[in-house]
């Protein structure tokens, strides 16, 4: 069973899996890659332009934690430290939300990376259950072209960080 999904210039896509497609160039969509290893990728979905709002997906068709191969394990804990260094670095994180879902909708494990920005902690409490009305928020209101512009030229600078980090 396939899905049927538009890409940014309105192309219409019959797709096995949408992340699959992604990765290998088939369809554009508002996905920024951040970083990709032998079994990850890190990506920013600015849809929901957030930065530091970035998830880590797996190229393997796997749902759950428990299905990741020893070796895998080894590089994704090394790539959420890594990720996590970045983010307080430059954006002073304090505070993170680490999501991991097992939906069975979408084949890729993966895990969210939710930065609380000093911005929210001044208008939110810092809770799990206010990160999907922020992600709203942000759409509606920080998706100017000039704010995706920013969060663009900023994953590019962040790109060689991470790499330099290893
Ligand atoms: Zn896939």
């Amino acid at each position: 069973m396939g899905n049927k999904i538009i890409d940014i210039k309105g192309e219409e896509h019959q797709t096995e899996c949408i992340a699959c497609s992604i990765r290998r160039g088939e369809i554009t969509l508002p996905v920024e890659r951040i970083i990709e290893t032998e079994n990850f990728v890190v990506e920013q979905d600015i849809e929901y332009p957030i930065e530091g709002f970035w998830v880590v997906v797996s190229k393997r068709h796997i749902h759950a934690i428990d299905e990741l191969s020893e070796k895998e394990v080894a590089e994704l804990t090394e790539l959420l430290i890594r990720t996590r260094k970045i983010l307080r670095k430059f954006w002073r994180i304090s505070r993170m939300s680490l999501i991991q879902e097992e939906r069975s909708e979408c084949s890729h494990f993966h895990i969210w990376f939710f930065p609380w920005h000093p911005w929210m902690l001044e208008k939110w409490k810092g809770k799990l259950n206010e990160i999907k009305e922020i992600m709203n928020y942000s759409k509606k209101n920080f998706s100017d072209s000039e704010n995706l512009e920013n969060i663009r030229s900023t994953i590019e600078r962040f790109r060689k960080e991470i790499e330099n980090l290893k």
